[in-house]
């Protein structure tokens, strides 16, 4: 039987809004603004993505014995993830972030990692058969080096491809980068990885090359309306996105990494994954939110994106 599920280990946060006509400075209390939550993580909205473009996913992530660990559960079967490997914790409250936004669209922003922090090496024990005879490991880089390093490690070793999106941008190790199939850094995870400063195609092209140089077998950088660079055995190109109007890009990386995943799940070429998790991508800019913006497979093939 061909392989073609998809594992991802990942953090799970709650999004806390509050909407300002000014963000308080210290000891500053600041009435009349308005509240919602919103789910998001890195990991948690990857994981959505796949399921709404088709794949078959399975979830490990880590949240507190609370409200939003159980509301996070809940969500995540109704979008039909495997849950299985979610873990709660025991003493530490489920991620939230604190997010202050004033009329201008300025933000300040806490996160609380909680429980994503205390996602560990061990934790994976419970989840090894279900990464070994997984398709693909997607990855990000909110939960412990340790844990990820492992992560990728084992599934490397059992012959699983990994995609690795180095989010939020950190420095990775050689030993990382070669057990990677696809990294896929924005501009900034780029030039922190590659030490050359990205700032436009050519200087993409620069960094994926020296990245790639390093051991990552395939590198895809993002390059947000103009699409993805991508880099496979040396060789450089620009995948354009769609001409989209855009209205909140918050989430455009994951919904591209999810799709991404899935296409290469279904064995398309790198060229097609990226052209189809560009498609993706260009949706999720056109709505507002992060897992509320995340497209399903049908919208794609109706749209042609
Ligand atoms: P974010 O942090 O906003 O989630 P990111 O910095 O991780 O995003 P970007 O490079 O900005 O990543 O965007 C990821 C992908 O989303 C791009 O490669 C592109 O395909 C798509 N995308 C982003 N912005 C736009 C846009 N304005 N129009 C069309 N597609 C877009």
């Amino acid at each position: 039987m061909e392989k073609k599920k998809i594992v991802v280990v990942g953090s799970s946060n709650m999004d806390m809004v509050v909407k300002t006509n000014h963000i308080p400075v210290p000891g500053e209390t600041v009435l009349s603004g308005s509240f919602f939550m919103n789910p998001g993580g890195k990991g948690a909205n990857q994981a959505v993505a796949i399921a709404r473009l088709g794949g078959e996913v399975s979830f490990i992530s880590k949240m507190g014995n609370d409200v939003f660990g159980k509301q996070f559960i809940q969500l995540f079967s109704d979008e039909g993830i495997d849950t299985r490997y979610i873990l709660s914790d025991e003493e530490l409250p489920s991620g939230v972030a604190l997010i202050t936004v004033d009329d201008a669209g300025e933000n300040s922003i806490v996160v609380a990692s909680g429980a994503n922090s205390n996602l560990l090496v061990k934790d994976l024990d419970g989840a090894r058969d279900a990464i070994s005879k997984a398709a693909i490991l997607l990855v990000q880089l909110e939960i412990p080096m340790d844990t990820v390093t492992a992560a990728v490690q084992f599934a490397h070793q059992n012959g699983v491809k990994v995609i690795l999106n180095p989010a939020p941008a950190n420095v990775l190790s050689q030993e990382l980068l070669e057990a990677v199939y696809i990294l896929t850094p924005n501009k900034t995870e780029a030039s922190m990885i590659s030490g050359i400063t990205v700032t436009d195609l050519a200087s993409a092209e620069e960094a994926a090359k020296r990245i790639c140089s390093k051991g990552a077998k395939n590198v895809v950088v993002t390059m947000g309306a103009l699409g993805a660079v991508i880099c496979e055995n040396g060789a450089c190109s620009l995948v354009p996105t769609r001409k989209v109007e855009t209205i909140d890009t918050t989430a455009a990386g994951d919904v591209f990494n999810g799709a991404l995943a899935v296409a290469v799940s279904e064995n398309k070429s790198l060229k097609e994954a990226v052209d189809f998790a560009c498609g993706g991508a260009a949706i999720s800019v056109t709505r507002m939110g992060a897992q509320a913006s995340i497209p399903y497979r049908t919208e794609l093939i109706a749209q042609e994106l």
